[in-house]
């Protein structure tokens, strides 16, 4: 008997208990890839006989959280169970997101982590002083969802969708100058003057487009998916400077001349916009049902749209959009009818 139970674990019992029902149930060794506090609910994965050993790959697997916090206190324990011990300012939600990227975590002292082969909150409650490790953890994505008053539904819907990443530059440039520049016209792809789009042999910038037919001088640079998330941060200049080698290449001009050709850029990293969070949602597992829930109005007073909400199966489009404004408007009259 070997495998891997994924227990969705409730609030109160602790990992190792579930470990221990399971262990006594199946009769073989079962061990769990990772501690879910007590006061936690959420997916436990418990291995069980041989297949035990493969907790060490499932250990570092990437974790999403939902949680709580109430800002500018400490306490004695690192989380709501504990004595007040300090309180501060409260953070604001700038403050809050830089978090995100590399930290350092100090464990708590409440904690199960052992420090010269004792568990540290058996230490704590003895009251004996000791320098807590840190942690090295990655916080790919923090995000603050906040709708007053609080609509539980929403949020875990929210929670099942997931959005995609883009980074986008335009360039406003002096003039076509693929179109007329002699030299680049001899080097270069064939019918640059008509040119609409480009694709690059590029990983971050495969994807250009000019405005063509129109023949407005402008160039949209285009970079999605993983290569997007290692653009995200880095600011306008870097990130333009980064298209424009991918253009030299493409064209075989330096980044130099291309520079003195750009009037302007406009940089847009969707991923770190506080109003979007990424682009084009999508519905990651168990997420079926939550444009269905997102759509649905409260109390027939507050009505949702936007691609997210679209049930038509046009999520993350214009006419997922489009679609689902008509239908949120649709239902506004049918509320507003059955009042009358
Ligand atoms: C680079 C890129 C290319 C795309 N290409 C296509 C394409 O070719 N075809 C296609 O069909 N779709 C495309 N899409 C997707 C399409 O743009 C979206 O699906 C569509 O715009 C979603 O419309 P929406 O009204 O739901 O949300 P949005 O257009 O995102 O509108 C939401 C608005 O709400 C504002 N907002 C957010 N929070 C707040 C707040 N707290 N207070 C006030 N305002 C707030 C935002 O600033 C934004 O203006 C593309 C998207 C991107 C990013």
């Amino acid at each position: 008997m070997q495998g891997l139970v994924l227990v969705d674990k409730p609030v109160g019992p602790s990992s190792f208990a579930v470990v221990k029902e399971l262990r006594s149930h199946y009769g073989v060794k079962a061990g769990h890839a990772g501690t879910l506090d007590p006061r936690a609910s959420g997916l436990l994965l418990v291995l069980l006989g041989p297949a035990t050993r493969l907790a060490r790959y499932l250990v570092g697997l990437d974790k999403r959280y939902e949680t709580e916090i109430r800002l500018g206190l400490r306490t004695t324990t690192g989380d709501g169970e504990g004595e007040v011990t300090e309180e501060t300012a409260i953070a604001t939600l700038e403050d809050i997101e830089a978090l995100e990227g590399e930290v350092e975590l100090r464990v708590p002292r409440a904690s199960a982590v052992k420090i010269e082969g004792e568990r540290a909150y058996k230490l704590q409650r003895r009251g004996v002083a000791v320098e807590m490790p840190t942690r090295h953890s990655t916080i790919h994505s923090l995000q603050v969802v906040r709708f007053e008053p609080p609509l539980a539904s929403k949020s875990s819907a929210l929670e099942r969708l997931a959005m995609g990443t883009v980074v986008r530059v335009v360039f406003r440039l002096r003039r076509r100058f693929w179109a007329e520049d002699a030299f680049i016209q001899r080097r270069s792809v064939p019918d640059l003057d008509q040119l609409d789009f480009l694709h690059t042999a590029d990983a971050t910038f495969p994807t250009w487009w000019s405005a063509y037919p129109d023949t407005s001088p402008l160039l949209v640079a285009w970079c999605g998916g993983p290569a997007a998330r290692t653009l995200s941060g880095l600011g306008t200049r870097a990130v333009t400077q980064r298209a424009l080698r991918t253009l030299g290449d493409a064209l075989g001009v330096s980044p130099l001349r291309l520079r003195r050709e750009v009037a302007h850029t406009w940089m847009h990293d969707w991923i770190n916009d506080p109003f979007a969070r990424g682009v084009y949602s999508y519905q990651g597992v168990g997420g079926t049902n939550a444009p269905r829930e997102l759509a649905r109005p409260i109390d027939g007073t507050l009505f949702f749209a936007g691609e997210a909400t679209d049930t038509s199966g046009s999520t993350g489009t214009v006419h997922g959009a489009i679609t689902s404004g008509a239908r949120a408007a649709t239902q506004v009259l049918r509320a507003l009818r059955a009042v009358q």
